[in-house]
């Protein structure tokens, strides 16, 4: 018998999934996370929001993943959607470098274009250019229209900012694109959505026919229709297609550990040595409960 997986899921907003679909995500091997801050469909409007969320991301959110024993982590960043807002982008920039050092955060992200209008471009720029002087990591959202062009843009943007390919993660790819960001030394980052787009089984051959190298599955699992099992399902049926074992794990698991690990917060070790769930736990003297009997695995190394 094989040892079960090991997966990360490093693209998923947890903010908007279930205590359900946490319980699945643990039992379908899914060991870490990463939660890119993002766009929550209704558009902010105060400065304060977009605080209260970051500081979600770095707090009450880890916190409810623990309880289901999965690794939280997240990446900060003004999305493109509300750098259309440019009075509160504004605002929202200078928030930044009070979380980008908090003990979760991987990234900066999701960044990039959504309509390629001149303002989301100004906040891209700008966020790369911190992440350059900070030496940080950064995540990209590509636009969904006109995803080409928008793409290759978000390349030459991040090149002209000084940015070391391999820090990046070009995320949404497709068959159109991945052969542009791999041969630029980009990560190519590929989004499972359920019935359209990047379906499985098209990934699985992406993989068959690009390797495992610089590849990396992801679900983008948020408040529209999406599966936050996508990468697990993924993995077994890469699997079943004769995709190697080897490969699998680089694309759903080692990959974005490499890619999300360089500024040394997310380790395998807190994984690895999880001492299991223990829903006794509090954060602010609030607990994931609500009357039902505590979950309390103990200690599980031996
Ligand atoms: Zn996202």
């Amino acid at each position: 018998m094989k040892d079960k997986l090991m997966i990360i899921d490093p693209h998923i907003h947890m903010t908007s999934r279930t205590t359900d679909d946490y319980e699945a995500m643990a039992a379908a091997g899914i060991v870490a996370i990463i939660e890119p801050s993002f766009w929550l469909g209704q558009p902010r409007t105060q400065v304060g929001s977009f605080q209260d969320y970051y500081s979600s991301l770095v707090g009450w959110e880890p916190f409810r993943a623990s309880q289901f024993g999965i690794k939280h982590y997240c990446t900060i960043g003004l999305n493109s959607k509300e750098a259309n807002n440019e009075a509160l982008a504004e605002q929202v920039i200078e928030l930044l470098p009070l979380y980008f050092h908090k003990e979760n955060v991987v990234a900066i992200g999701e960044i990039g274009y959504d309509d390629q209008t001149p303002a989301e471009d100004k906040y891209f720029r700008m966020q790369l250019d911190l992440a350059r002087e900070l030496n940080m990591t950064v995540q990209v959202h590509t636009p969904h229209r006109d995803k080409k062009a928008g793409t290759i843009k978000s390349m030459e943007v991040c090149l002209e900012h000084g940015l070391d390919p391999s820090n990046v993660i070009i995320d949404h790819n497709n068959e159109e694109t991945v052969k542009e960001v791999l041969d630029r030394g980009f990560i190519a980052a590929f989004t499972i959505y359920p019935k359209t787009k990047m379906g499985n089984e098209r990934m699985v051959e992406v993989v068959r026919k690009y390797g495992s190298t610089n590849i990396i599955v992801d679900s983008s699992a948020d408040w529209g229709v999406s599966d936050p099992l996508a990468v697990p399902k993924t993995a077994s049926l890469m699997l079943n297609k004769g995709i190697s074992r080897e490969d699998v794990i680089k694309t759903c698991y080692q990959n974005a550990l490499d890619a999300f690990g360089k500024n040394g917060k997310m380790k395998e070790e807190h994984w690895l040595g999880n001492k299991g769930i223990d829903q006794r736990e509090l954060f602010n003297d609030n607990s994931v409960l609500r009357g039902q009997e505590p979950k309390i695995e103990g200690d599980k190394i031996v």
